[in-house]
């Protein structure tokens, strides 16, 4: 039996109703009895994570817990054999960081089935800059060109322009040669919207409520990271034809709008989901963020932490504060 290792977690914990996360010493033998134990170099910071880290039942059911839906790492015991000692890997969703201890710790045990292998010449902190979100962007975007999109179509949206899923879409979209405009409610970020490659930025109150059945058609297509009244907003001023990829809610999860959208103009709107999806069709994504796709403007902006500065980071994320992309490093 292979003996314990002692390493650091930021783990959250209930106190009356009250949930706190500290840095706390760990051994693997706390771990769940998976076949593939990954020494974490890196994870990414997401919204669900802070939805765990504050004691969301629909994320996280039981604590003490260890959040984290991303990590990076090296495999150093595989009951499988493949993954291989030795080797990168990266797991994304699943389980992980949700009911089974996340990225935030050093260490995770998880199935071999949620591994995908490091792609050729690419690095783990990469990895993780892109993380869930980068994936989701990759998987919003991807959806789009399977209907057809086409930059000669005409401007794309995205939501929660500023945000991680958000700003990973807008500089994919730029350079794929789409007219991006970036609708986000961070006046400031604008500069950044357009560094990303953004044609145009505007306020969030180009998507407020409103009583009109239907709006000008001014966007060919869009990704939507914020659902709710927004994404409702947003269907009324698409295309005839054109498509929207879904993924998000911090906007809330309600969606009230009405048959006109689809039945008058066609309008396609494309669910994305980035958790549960096969192995396979993550991996080929990663090989893309890995290659053609790679976004060195969100690559160069992305911000480095440590553990202790989770707890703020991740009440940013709460408060809709939060922009660029966050890297978690178990070294610092
Ligand atoms: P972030 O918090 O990084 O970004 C969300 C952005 O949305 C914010 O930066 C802000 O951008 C905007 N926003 C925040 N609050 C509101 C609000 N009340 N109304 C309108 N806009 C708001 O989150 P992520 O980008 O990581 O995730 C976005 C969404 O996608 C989340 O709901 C997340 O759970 C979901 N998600 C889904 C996945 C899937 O598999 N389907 C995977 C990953 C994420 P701005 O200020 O620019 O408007």
């Amino acid at each position: 039996m292979t003996t314990a290792t002692e390493f650091k977690a930021w783990r959250v914990e209930e106190h009356n109703g009250d949930y706190q996360g500290s840095e706390q010493t760990l051994t693997t033998a706390d771990l769940p009895p998976n076949e593939v134990l990954i020494r974490v170099h890196y994870s990414s910071l997401n919204y669900k994570d802070a939805l765990s880290a504050s004691g969301n039942k629909g994320v996280t059911r039981e604590f003490p817990h260890t959040p984290g839906i991303d990590a990076v790492g090296e495999v150093v015991e595989s009951q499988t054999g493949e993954p291989a000692v030795g080797s990168l890997v990266i797991v994304t969703g699943y389980d992980l960081g949700m009911n089974t201890a996340g990225g935030f710790g050093q260490f995770i045990r998880v199935p071999a089935s949620w591994c995908v292998a490091m792609p050729k010449g690419w690095d783990a902190r990469t990895a993780m800059i892109y993380g869930t979100a980068g994936l989701t962007a990759g998987l919003c975007v991807q959806k789009l060109l399977r209907m057809g999109a086409s930059p000669d179509q005409g401007p794309v949206a995205v939501s929660g322009a500023s945000g991680a899923v958000g700003s990973v879409a807008v500089e994919l979209l730029a350079k794929l040669g789409f007219e991006v405009v970036a609708i986000s409610g961070k006046q400031d970020h604008a500069d950044d919207l357009k560094v990303l490659g953004a044609s145009d930025v505007v306020g969030r109150d180009a998507l407020a409520a409103g009583k009109k059945p239907m709006l000008k058609p001014v966007f060919a297509n869009a990704v939507d990271t914020v659902g709710g009244q927004p994404l409702a907003e947003l269907l009324k001023q698409i295309r005839p034809g054109g498509s929207v990829s879904c993924c998000g809610l911090v906007a809330g999860p309600q969606l009230e709008t009405t048959v006109l959208p689809f039945i008058l103009r066609g309008v396609n709107l494309l669910g994305v989901d980035s958790v549960e999806i096969p192995l396979a069709e993550k991996a080929a994504v990663w090989e893309k963020f890995a290659g053609e796709w790679a976004c060195p403007k969100t690559e160069g902006t992305a911000r480095d932490i440590g553990r202790g500065q989770l707890d703020g980071a991740l009440k940013a994320f709460l408060k809709g504060e939060s922009s660029g992309k966050i890297v978690l490093d178990h070294a610092l």
